[in-house]
């Protein structure tokens, strides 16, 4: 079977497959049967772009960031995917399974969401197709996420609640997998990284790509050269960094640099560095690196960032982490927000806090004046000012 860059059973060198109950394996086949011809086909890839250009605003601008070059003394170039419809990277994605739901004959749509960010995306392109949509989510990032859960409410989704472990992403998942097994026939499962079993990483790898080609080509228009020397993204799943790595890997030309939140520090209980600190393992039907204890229970991650507080990583990462074909760092809580302050009084944007995490590889490593630098601006970060306002004590020592 024909495939983007995973290989054909949708392994990245030993990490990827499918560890899929029995149950499962219909509705992944199917899917994996048909995925690459579909998005191949002219009609897909018609709707698709005029969807990606008149629905959710593409190209997003390459924007070069004067200030921040200034300061960093190297030449900054923002990649500014917080433009988009719902002000991140996810509408890329989630424009493009509904697509293939719609091919394949789907009526209905379930989705997982963490913070509220994919359902928000997936419930967004299900009104955009007036189809049913059920968002799964932990009950206790139901209580934390209250503004998203009113929009999907808003837009016609039904969000349900997952009552059973730690009451978060995880277990909304494990819940919107269920949900899958009984509906095999009519329901289409929207997932929201580079995760879960093949040919999902694949897919949703291929459908972020967009960022990749807008860049090469901005970079030749503004700075006559499509490769920079370095091109950073913040990684939760990682589909952000897939997107945006995507087409430059294996140019050894470009150095790529995902960057895991280190919440409260690497070496404390409380982070979501799953590369530097997570072990070989299955999560969500993939072999991949996750954080687990020594029975190998999963353990709960922790980021100031709700978007980056997944306890595994898309098998995509794993490889590229090992083969060396990327370098992965960290940022802690308190280097985002200095970044995300930065990024704000210098040039006017503020960014989630995701994203913070990537401007944070200004501070974490050291560059050369000449060096060109395209940071992913995964999204916007209107959505976590109550962070920043709770951190608005650091404000004033900013000053
Ligand atoms: C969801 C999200 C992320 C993390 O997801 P990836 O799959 O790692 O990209 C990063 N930034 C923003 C703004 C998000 O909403």
């Amino acid at each position: 079977m024909k495939n983007f860059i995973s290989d054909s059973k949708g392994y990245y060198g030993e990490y990827g497959g499918a560890y899929i109950p029995e149950m499962l394996r219909h509705n992944v086949k199917e899917l994996g049967d048909i995925y690459f011809d579909l998005i191949n086909s002219d009609g897909f890839q018609k709707e698709y772009r005029n969807l990606l250009k008149n629905y959710a605003g593409r190209p997003s601008p390459l924007y070069f960031a004067p200030r921040l070059s200034e300061y960093y003394k190297a030449n900054i170039y923002l990649k500014r995917e917080d433009l988009n419809h719902t002000g991140s990277h996810k509408i890329n994605n989630t424009l493009g399974q509904i697509l293939l739901a719609k091919y394949m004959g789907k009526k209905r749509i379930i989705a997982e969401t963490g913070a509220g960010q994919h359902g928000v995306a997936t419930a967004t392109v299900c009104a955009l197709f007036g189809l049913e949509c059920i968002v799964y989510m932990g009950e206790v990032d139901i209580e934390r996420q209250q503004p998203n859960v009113k929009r999907m409410e808003m837009l016609g989704a039904k969000v349900v609640p997952a009552k059973s472990g730690s009451r978060t992403l995880k277990d909304a998942t494990n819940e919107a997998l269920r949900d899958w097994i009984a509906n095999p026939e009519d329901t289409f499962y929207i997932i929201g990284s580079v995760v879960g079993p093949h040919p999902y990483p694949d897919l949703v790898a291929y459908f972020q790509s967009i960022i990749s080609s807008e860049l090469k080509e901005q970079l030749v228009e503004q700075n006559g050269d499509e490769n920079p020397d370095y091109i950073i993204a913040c990684v939760g799943g990682g589909s952000n960094a897939a997107g945006i790595f995507y087409h430059y890997i294996d140019n050894h030309k470009v150095k790529l640099i995902g960057v895991e939140a280190a919440g409260k520090g690497v070496n404390t209980d409380l982070n979501a560095a799953s590369i530097k600190n997570g072990h070989r393992g299955v999560i969500h039907g993939s072999m991949t690196y996750l954080m687990q204890d020594d029975d190998g229970q999963i353990i709960e991650p922790y980021s100031i960032s709700a978007g980056l507080d997944y306890p595994g990583v898309g098998p995509l990462h794993a490889w590229l982490n090992d083969s060396g074909k990327a370098k992965y760092i960290e940022a802690t809580d308190q280097q985002a927000l200095d970044a995300a302050y930065r990024c704000a009084r210098l040039e006017g944007i503020i960014p989630a806090l995701e994203s913070a995490h990537a401007i944070a590889a200004l501070d974490i490593m050291s560059f050369n004046t000449n060096d060109v630098i395209v940071i992913n601006i995964s999204g916007r970060g209107d959505k976590d000012m109550a962070a920043y306002i709770d951190s608005l004590k650091y404000l004033n020592n900013y000053e």
